[in-house]
């Protein structure tokens, strides 16, 4: 049993774990990277990535069925879903040897198996022991089921579902969040029967209200079915599909039922508990320097509560890597972290919904507007329909940006900048947006609530 030792050992090479241990070398640290699989963990090989990929080929066939209503004669044919999932991993084997190779160009050492946790700063690892200054803890996540509700045969979690080599007929979906109607959305682009059960009053609860409504509008249009409000009792299996019981008593049939009820913390059984390490329904307590109950631990990714997005993942590693190196980064706002809804049509946000701006400042102390993506030519160019909503303190800066319709994820850049750097509307209008750009409409709301609208009637 060999020791070894390190300024900074991280447990867990996803996204937490690898930017703590890319921006760490930078420093000058001497860096341990332990991970029992792939690095680039849930991301990478089971999350963003490939269900990005699988998203596009979802638009390439939607763009191929409306084909002639932009005057291109197209048929589609149909989906071959091993090739889908070539393209797929494709893409995912590409960016893991980029990411490999990246790692091991820098000064640190990746160590392959499964840590444990054997002392407040020593991770123990086949028999050796890595002890590090400092110790970071970025084990990330898992698909969480409902009690009695068991994974296995035809109920099936994300990390199944993409391992899927054809097309389901009938899919029910548990859960209306982010990777419930991601996987709808894929779905009913192949020409899947798809129906979304969930337990909140809307689909994607926790965007804004009229986005959410927004949402439901733009899936009823596209056939996709959803029941809200509504809790799941049961489910039956047979040989050949799935009988879903609601609390109401009604019933469901399908091929498949996806259970997607948000992820769980993957701290169990590492030893956190028994070295001290504060740990509440499995997630790891830090303060807001990501630093645990015990000095010089530190925790990054999904096992810390809030936001479970890879980008939040990427930016605490970053900054735990400057805390420990003394750099004393400013403390990550988890209010200013964008968000994105990737699906058909795209949600993006960042900021306060108007619920919360109300409910902080008083309804009287803030303005909010929403800007049709009707108006938008680039907009009407892709045929898609939506809006960009903002909200700003009266006299104040922009709080909160939500905006749905096709592709509105890549204006998150701006918005995100427009409300971190608490732009007020009157200094975002004064900048140009270029024409005929989607980006345009974001310039657009700003013209407007700075009281001088210039393609809007309000
Ligand atoms: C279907 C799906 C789609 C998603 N899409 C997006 C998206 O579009 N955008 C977005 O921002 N986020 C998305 N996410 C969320 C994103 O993947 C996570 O927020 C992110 O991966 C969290 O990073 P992490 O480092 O905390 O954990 P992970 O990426 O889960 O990494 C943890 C790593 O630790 C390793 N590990 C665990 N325990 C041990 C141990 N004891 N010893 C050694 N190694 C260990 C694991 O093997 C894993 O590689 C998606 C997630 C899913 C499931």
């Amino acid at each position: 049993m060999a020791e070894h030792n390190f300024d900074v050992v991280i447990l867990g090479g996803g996204c937490g774990g690898y930017a703590t241990a890319l921006r760490s070398a930078q420093l000058g640290l001497s860096v341990a990277l332990i991970e029992r699989d792939k690095l680039g963990g849930t991301c990478l090989h089971r999350g963003c990535i490939p269900t990005k990929a699988l998203l596009h080929s979802a638009e390439v066939a939607d763009v191929t069925r409306e084909a002639a209503t932009v005057g291109v004669n197209a048929t589609l044919q149909g989906i071959d879903m091993p090739a889908v999932n070539k393209y797929r991993d494709g893409i995912v084997d590409r960016l893991f040897k980029g990411l490999t190779g990246l790692v091991a160009s820098k000064p640190i050492t990746v160590v392959a198996g499964e840590g444990r946790m054997v002392g407040q700063k020593s991770i123990a690892v086949n028999g050796d022991t890595y002890t590090g200054k400092n110790l970071v803890l970025a084990t990330g996540s898992y698909s969480k089921t409902l009690p009695g509700l068991e994974i296995a045969g035809r109920v099936i979690t994300s990390e199944q579902a993409l391992q899927l080599d054809f097309v389901p007929n009938k899919v029910i979906i548990l859960g209306g969040g982010v990777i419930g109607v991601e996987f709808a959305s894929i779905w009913k682009s192949f020409g899947t029967d798809v129906t979304i059960i969930e337990g909140l009053p809307t689909l994607v609860p926790n965007e804004d209200a009229s986005v959410s409504k927004a949402m439901e509008r733009a899936y009823r249009k596209r056939g996709i079915n959803f029941k809200t409000g509504v809790r799941f009792q049961g489910v039956q299996q047979s040989a050949t599909g799935v009988i879903v019981t609601l609390e109401n008593g009604e019933q469901f049939d399908a091929e498949l039922l996806l259970v997607a009820v948000g992820r769980g913390p993957n701290t169990a059984g590492f030893g956190y508990e028994e070295n001290g390490i504060n740990v509440d329904r499995g997630y790891v307590i830090t303060n807001d320097r990501l630093q645990t109950s015990v000095p010089g631990v530190f925790a990054a990714g999904d096992i810390v509560p809030g936001l479970q997005l890879a980008h939040r993942g990427f930016q605490q590693g970053i900054f735990i890597a400057e805390e420990i190196a003394g750099l004393k980064p400013a403390t990550i706002d988890e209010l200013g972290i964008p968000k994105v809804t990737y699906s058909e049509p795209e949600i993006a946000s960042v900021g306060l919904t108007e619920a919360k701006a109300s409910e902080i400042h008083g309804q009287d102390n803030i303005s909010v507007y929403e800007y049709n993506l009707g108006g938008n030519g680039k907009s009407q160019i892709l045929g898609t329909s939506g809006f960009i909503k903002l909200i700003r303190k009266n006299n104040g800066p922009i709080i909160g940006i939500h905006m749905i319709g096709s592709r509105v994820g890549e204006q998150i850049g701006e918005a995100q900048l427009i409300v971190n750097w608490e732009a007020f509307p009157e200094e975002v209008a004064s900048l140009v947006h270029a024409d005929p750009t989607m980006n345009e409409a974001l310039g657009e709301a700003h013209l407007a609530l700075a009281g001088k609208p210039l393609h809007a009637h309000a």
